[in-house]
């Protein structure tokens, strides 16, 4: 993980609201179960869908509380919606993502992901 995702995530962890979502132990198992490069397939799939447009259909709304990992991730993340994005990483709304951008929040999707199987699953390998 970059020292960039970290310092994000840690910023993150003092916002009482992001702070609050966790991987239940099925989305854990889920994510092991699949693999890594298979959510991130998933993360960069929801975002290209739900977040990239240039105007996301229900924007503000567009994201489940759980169902999938992602989902919580977005929302612990701040890549739950145009709003948040802009608020937390500085991409303006009103146009379409970058393919860069998708990258860029699917990777920090994915650091957060990271983090929470290792919170309760060391010594598990990542
Ligand atoms: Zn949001």
């Amino acid at each position: 993980m970059s020292t960039g995702y970290g310092k994000i995530l840690e910023s993150l962890q003092h916002s009482r609201f992001r702070s609050k979502f966790r991987l239940t132990r099925k989305d854990r198992m889920y994510v092991l179960d699949k693999g890594i490069p298979t959510i991130r397939r998933h993360a960069i799939e929801i975002l290209s869908s739900r977040i990239a447009p240039r105007f996301p259909k229900n924007d503000g709304r567009q994201t489940p509380m759980k169902g999938h990992p992602v989902f919580v991730a977005q929302h612990a993340t701040a890549t739950c919606c145009r709003g948040c994005i802009q608020k937390w990483h500085g991409i303006e709304k009103g146009r379409a993502l970058t393919e860069q951008e998708v990258d860029f929040l699917a990777d920090l999707i994915m650091a957060w992901i990271k983090r929470e199987l290792i919170a309760c699953c060391t010594p598990m390998v990542v």
